[in-house]
């Protein structure tokens, strides 16, 4: 649906809505879908956007031409809209169309409190954590859209740090300390580098993927002179895997990634397979 505003519309077309549909006739139509009391919100009966604006349809067909509620009723009680700005609700009501609330404002700010707004409709505080019940990534951090036609999303931890904490320095990364991905809750977010990131990731299990090989992994326990040891020990089964985990400190997961070739990849694993049955 595209919204346009009264002053926006071409001079034929604003003829034609003269001639059909007088704004007299716009006015009656909107006034019968408020109830209008002077300092309280004037909540929209009528048609609602899918983000919960109201909704009126210019030529009074069900298949619009549409325009905002408080648009019309900025335009109809107060004036025109100017190109470039939007109509901002004081009383942060969506359905609300009481022209004693609106304002005149740009459309980044507009933009920039209706993402708010719905980010703050869209979770469960509970004594722990604040459950996202929006969207989800596959990988299982909350998203929410910024708003506007290809706009994209944003991490709902992000914009709650931004929201309750404050900016998020350039290139780092949000934590959480709950290790609950669609949390939402300010006091369970910090700010962490990627390694952070990760390291706390792979420290909860979490992180599927090492990109990076041999001793410079982050995460890497053993040298690689360690490593070729091992496989050197573990040659015709020599050694058992429990004692030469225990011996380096190493799950026999762990143990297993480096004799399977998943880890260390790079360093030969000639002889390790061959010989007696595995222990
Ligand atoms: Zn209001
Ligand atoms: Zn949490």
């Amino acid at each position: 649906m595209s919204i346009i505003s009264l002053g926006q519309l071409d001079r034929s077309s604003k003829d034609r809505l003269n001639e059909r549909f007088q704004k007299k006739v716009l006015q009656e139509r909107f006034e019968g879908k408020i109830r209008p009391d002077s300092c309280k919100c004037w909540l929209w009966n009528g048609a609602v956007r899918h983000d919960g604006y109201g909704k009126i349809s210019i030529s009074g067909n069900a298949d619009g031409p549409w325009m905002l509620a408080h648009r019309v009723a900025y335009e109809l009680f107060i004036g025109s809209i100017p190109l470039n700005k939007s109509v901002l609700r004081m009383c942060n009501e969506t359905r609300c169309v009481n022209p004693h609330h609106l304002i005149l404002g740009n459309n980044n700010t507009n933009r920039i409190r209706s993402l708010q707004m719905r980010f703050m409709q869209n979770f469960k505080k509970t004594t722990g954590c604040w459950e996202w019940l929006g969207s989800k990534k596959s990988n299982g951090y909350g998203v929410i859209g910024r708003g506007g036609r290809g706009g994209g999303s944003v991490y709902v931890h992000r914009l709650s740090y931004e929201i309750f904490i404050g900016p998020i320095p350039d290139g780092l990364y949000v934590c959480h300390t709950c290790d609950n991905r669609p949390c939402v809750r300010p006091s369970h977010l910090f700010i962490g580098t990627q390694k952070d990131n990760m390291v706390d990731a792979w420290n909860k299990g979490r992180l599927n993927l090492p990109t990076e090989t041999g001793e410079d992994h982050y995460a890497a326990k053993l040298t690689r002179e360690q490593v070729v040891n091992i496989l050197e020990e573990r040659k015709h089964k020599r050694t058992k895997r429990k004692i030469l985990a225990r011996r380096y400190g190493i799950s026999i997961n762990t143990l297993d990634c480096i004799l399977y070739g998943r880890t260390w990849k790079t360093i030969d694993r000639q002889g390790i397979f061959s010989g007696a049955t595995s222990s």
